[in-house]
């Protein structure tokens, strides 16, 4: 992707020429054009032939202009080879992709190795900040401690734009999975009142013994789960599970639960699971990328780094996280882990039986977790989404529109339109072939600057 100031433009070839960015270079022009409507009124940018990816028509747009203002798309116009407007910034497209910015909406913002406590709130922001380089610009959390919810909250506006949603920390049982462990129904109500001082919407719980993966751990007992979600709805809040057995996700839904931040994995989901999830308007994240992770470590690890198109991740870093030891230490935690090859089916078969009942499936990685690696995984995750038997619309729908929907941003955000943020990725190839081909990203704009270029 080439970036010139005009007319500067036998200067930027020699500039490329020499490898050296471009992109850093602001002079100002004066230029000769003439229409006059944009003699005193130039786009801070131009993105000059591009084909537009519009995900909710299930089309490609071919051959046009986007005029960026500001953080705005001001103009799509067709592609006209000597335009009559102008710009400081013009990038040269040449018929490549562009989608709007992604949302991963399972992102715990930490750093997908082994030391748990070097994730402090400061670095957890770092970690946000990078997200945006990698397209992407919307991410729900659910579980962060309230002192990373309080620092986040008290950084800049553009970085908690980006936040969607963050819960808290997640509730679970004394002794068992979950962060802010209970076993009162008041310790629970004095939670959900303080996430909500705060400014949380969400409250997530756990509902999982981990016996699937090896693990043996306390539940919330009924009448506990019961009342997390009905005392966060009688405050207006809504309700997320970590839950990965069918039978007690349909208990959760039939006690009005809104979303589960993991896929099923016990068994195929059935008739009744679809309506009850129908019932709630509920949404569910298959987090594939983390289930490939718990299962196929070292595999899983190396597909992700194919991703490694922004070059983030150092080379001592990738073999760390991709050798035996890390294998064998996340097998020594999790010692059934390696051996649930027809639970990881049930994954995938269970992704495409949500979509197609016309529930509501957004794209999620767990990202954070030991070996799903912040910004690539979410790649990684839409590519095992396609594997599920979603067309590479359909991904695209869920990791692009739908979350900006469910969180009310939409249509400022989730798609390319005149008037909506400039938030979005420029890619060689076309991923309405296959989302793999976000491999050849070669651009990133957030808020109508260029935050990543190859
Ligand atoms: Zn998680």
């Amino acid at each position: 992707m080439k970036t010139f100031q005009q007319p500067y433009l036998l200067l930027t070839f020699i500039i490329l020429a020499l490898s050296i960015p471009v992109n850093t270079c602001n002079a100002s022009t004066v230029l000769a054009v003439d229409h006059p409507k944009y003699l005193e009124d130039s786009p801070t940018m131009i993105l000059s032939n591009v084909h537009i990816v519009d995900i909710e028509n299930r089309r490609v747009i071919k051959n046009q202009d986007i005029l960026i203002e500001g953080d705005r798309i001001r103009e799509i116009k067709q592609h006209e080879p000597s335009p009559k407007y102008q710009s400081d910034t013009v990038i040269q497209g040449n018929g490549s992709f562009v989608i709007p910015a992604l949302s991963d909406m399972h992102h715990h913002l930490t750093s997908s190795d082994f030391d748990f406590t070097a994730n402090t709130p400061g670095r957890q922001a770092k970690i946000l900040e990078e997200q945006i380089k990698y397209g992407i610009q919307g991410i729900l959390n659910p579980n962060i401690s309230l002192e990373a919810v309080n620092y986040l909250k008290a950084g800049s506006k553009e970085l908690n734009e980006v936040l969607l949603e963050m819960t808290g920390p997640s509730i679970g049982p004394k002794n068992g999975w979950g962060s802010h462990q209970v076993s009162t129904k008041e310790e629970i109500t004095t939670i959900i009142d303080t996430l909500l001082e705060m400014g949380i919407r969400t409250v997530k719980f756990t509902y999982d013994d981990m016996s699937w993966l090896g693990g043996q751990m306390p539940v919330l007992n009924s009448e506990l789960l019961k009342h997390i979600v009905e005392y966060a709805h009688s405050k207006g809040m809504k309700t997320m599970a970590h839950v990965t057995d069918l039978e007690r996700a349909k208990e959760l839904l039939r006690y009005g639960l809104d979303g589960l931040v993991h896929g099923i994995v016990s068994d195929r989901v059935d008739e009744e699971f679809l309506e009850l999830l129908k019932a709630n308007n509920a949404f569910y994240i298959p987090t594939t990328a983390v289930y490939e992770t718990s299962f196929n470590f070292q595999q899983s690890v190396k597909r992700q780094f194919e991703y490694n198109i922004w070059e983030e991740f150092s080379e001592e870093f990738t073999d760390s996280l991709s050798n035996d030891a890390s294998r064998d230490m996340w097998n020594s935690w999790w010692p059934k882990a390696a051996s649930l090859k027809t639970n990881l089916s049930h994954i995938y078969w269970n992704t495409k039986a949500v979509y197609d009942s016309g529930n509501l499936v957004m794209m999620g990685s767990d990202t954070g977790t030991p070996g799903v690696l912040p910004g690539i995984s979410a790649y990684y995750e839409m590519e095992l989404m396609e594997e599920s038997g979603l067309s590479p619309y359909e991904v695209l729908e869920c990791a692009v529109v739908s979350p900006m929907k469910y969180f009310g941003r939409y249509p400022l955000q989730g798609l390319i339109k005149n008037g909506a943020k400039a938030n979005m990725m420029l890619l060689e190839n076309d991923p309405t072939v296959s989302v793999r081909f976000i491999k050849s990203a070669k651009m990133v704009i957030h808020n109508g600057k260029i935050v990543s270029s190859r």
